[in-house]
């Protein structure tokens, strides 16, 4: 099944559908190791082993695929950290926040199919059919994807498009 990614202006900060939930990581200022923060992680982050997540779900509402996603991202609260040590933070955490991103694509790439596939009228049998075969794809395509950036580590060893997600 060969099916097109594509980025249009909704793909995330016009949708209402997704939501973005923040844990916060706590500063002490200026003595504040990166360490420090990445240590909190383990205890705080409601995914612990992992730091943040993306939770999609899409759903038939109304005789149109709709998408539900929640994306789970930490923050750093409290006094401002040392220069190097912010800078540390943000390489870390962009690439993190771009591989939720792109989870996120696999749930909009799923609604998008399907609603593409109520155009050639199918009976509810055909349409299950359908869902069954795109989310078979699909999860092996976002397997794929969590292999291959190591979990949000590596997010620029996947594909430009998703890159753009950045
Ligand atoms: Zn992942």
């Amino acid at each position: 099944m060969k099916m097109k990614m594509k980025m249009t202006s909704d793909f995330y900060m016009h949708n209402n559908m997704v939501k973005f939930k923040y844990y916060n990581i706590s500063s002490k200022g200026k003595e504040t190791t990166f360490k420090d923060l990445t240590n909190q992680i383990l205890t705080k982050s409601p995914e612990t082993p992992y730091a943040a997540s993306c939770w999609w779900n899409v759903k038939m509402v109304k005789k149109r695929y709709v998408l539900k996603a929640t994306i789970t991202l930490p923050r750093i609260r409290g006094p401002p950290l040392k220069h190097g040590v912010r800078k540390q933070w943000d390489t870390w955490h962009k690439p993190l926040k771009c591989h939720e991103l792109g989870h996120l694509m696999f749930g909009r790439l799923y609604r998008d199919t399907m609603n593409e596939f109520l155009k050639t009228k199918p009976t509810p049998t055909q349409r299950k059919e359908h869902e069954r075969r795109v989310h078979k794809h699909l999860a092996k395509e976002e397997r794929g994807f969590d292999r291959k950036t190591q979990h949000g580590l590596l997010p620029h060893k996947f594909t430009k498009s998703i890159n753009h997600v950045c």
